[in-house]
């Protein structure tokens, strides 16, 4: 359910292994997802590869590679990570992996959405809207990687509470006196929050985050010395919700899969603290559940008990980079030099995870 890059790699991967596999998504496709649309860290790197090959030209939007990310607090130089970074908007980015799970054999029916599942005796029944027509699907295994809202979450999980950051996006044409190459992280108040970024893509450039609209005076004040002119207007503009569940998932107050449903990537909240990366962890946890669904279907066991076995490594990487990210609130009482060093460390190691280890981090602060 959902042919974001979670649900395009699940699909493939199922496909590849035998399974009759159906990948159902609400909008027509292709379609734009609020996104910066990078290609963050390692995991990132190596599932694309491994899974995709390489990024088509075409995909990738000017410039195709960031050199890396910059963080900017006041009165501190910025930090520089070099970090190559392949970028892209979302909607060329997903149709291309939406093209490779079909060309393995997983069947895509889009302008279908998904109104609510119901499981027993080992089935699934999933409620669709099919253009006009609602229908009923049964399923043995499924697999929800319908996003930040997901519709499949909220099936399994009716009581949950579920938080939300509501991240905005301001389009603009031209560019700002800033490098193009990096992705800019700026942090007015001197605290890891709140923080905009800046990014360059093709003939426009982007001003993102959560409270850009609280921040209008500040992002005004960092951008005018650098060629922006505070009346102009977005081309377009655009936002969405992100689920705040770390808490939730580092408790085990939730868990991201029940019986034969598994949740992956923004559906079970798997987003890094401190760079904010969904891809990877959704490609990460997409293969996880197919993995997790062979499994079960060889030993006619539940998907959702080995999925959650093979989820906990993730869980403890997101558990350290939590608890490193609240660590991060308390360097901001030392000032934005030592918050900005830290922040730079932090980030990069984030960056760098490459296997499901339990990354060394702070001592548990939640
Ligand atoms: C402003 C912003 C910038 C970001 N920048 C980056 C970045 O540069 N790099 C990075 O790694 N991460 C970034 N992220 C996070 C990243 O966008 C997500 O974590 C990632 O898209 C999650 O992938 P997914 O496959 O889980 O879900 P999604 O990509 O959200 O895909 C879910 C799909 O499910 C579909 N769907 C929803 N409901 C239903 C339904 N009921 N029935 C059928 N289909 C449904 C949706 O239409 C969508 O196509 C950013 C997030 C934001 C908000």
């Amino acid at each position: 359910m959902g042919a974001g890059p979670g649900g395009s790699v699940a699909a493939k991967k199922c496909a590849q292994n035998g399974f009759r596999t159906l990948l159902l998504e609400k909008r027509r496709l292709p379609r734009e997802k609020v996104c910066t649309g990078m290609i963050m860290g390692v995991w990132a790197h190596n599932i694309v590869a491994q899974e995709f090959g390489d990024i088509p030209q075409d995909v990738l939007v000017d410039p195709h590679y960031l050199s890396g990310h910059m963080l900017h607090f006041p009165g501190v130089e910025p930090q520089a990570i070099e970090w190559q970074t392949p970028l892209a908007w979302r909607r060329d980015l997903d149709f291309w992996m939406n093209k490779r799970a079909e060309e393995e054999g997983a069947e895509i029916w889009d302008t279908t959405k998904v109104l609510g599942i119901t499981q027993s005796e080992g089935q699934c029944r999933v409620a669709v809207k099919k253009g006009e027509e609602e229908r009923e699907l049964n399923a043995r295994f499924v697999i929800g990687a319908d996003g930040a809202t997901s519709r499949v979450r909220k099936s399994l999980f009716p009581n949950l509470k579920v938080p939300y950051m509501a991240p905005r996006r301001e389009c603009y044409e031209g560019s700002v006196h800033m490098e193009r190459d990096y992705f800019h992280w700026f942090f007015p108040k001197s605290r890891p929050h709140p923080r905009f970024d800046i990014i360059h893509k093709g003939d426009f450039f982007l001003i993102e985050g959560s409270g850009i609209r609280d921040l209008r005076e500040e992002i005004n004040q960092t951008l005018m010395g650098r060629g922006f002119d505070p009346s102009a207007r977005p081309v377009w503009q655009d936002g969405c919700l992100e689920p705040v569940l770390h808490k939730a998932l580092i408790l085990g107050a939730f868990y991201p899969a029940l019986g034969n449903v598994l949740l992956i990537g923004d559906a079970a909240s798997l987003i890094l603290p401190i760079t904010y990366e969904g891809i990877g962890p959704a490609l990460q946890s997409g293969l996880l559940a197919a993995a997790a669904i062979s499994e079960a279907a060889e030993g006619d066991r539940q998907a959702a008990d080995i999925y959650l076995r093979q989820l906990k490594p993730m869980l403890d990487v997101l558990k350290g980079l939590y608890s490193w990210s609240k660590g991060l609130e308390q360097k901001a009482e030392k000032g934005p030099q030592i918050l900005s060093r830290a922040m730079k460390e932090a980030y990069e190691e984030a960056l760098k995870i490459s296997s499901l280890q339990q990354v060394e981090l702070y001592p548990l602060g939640v």
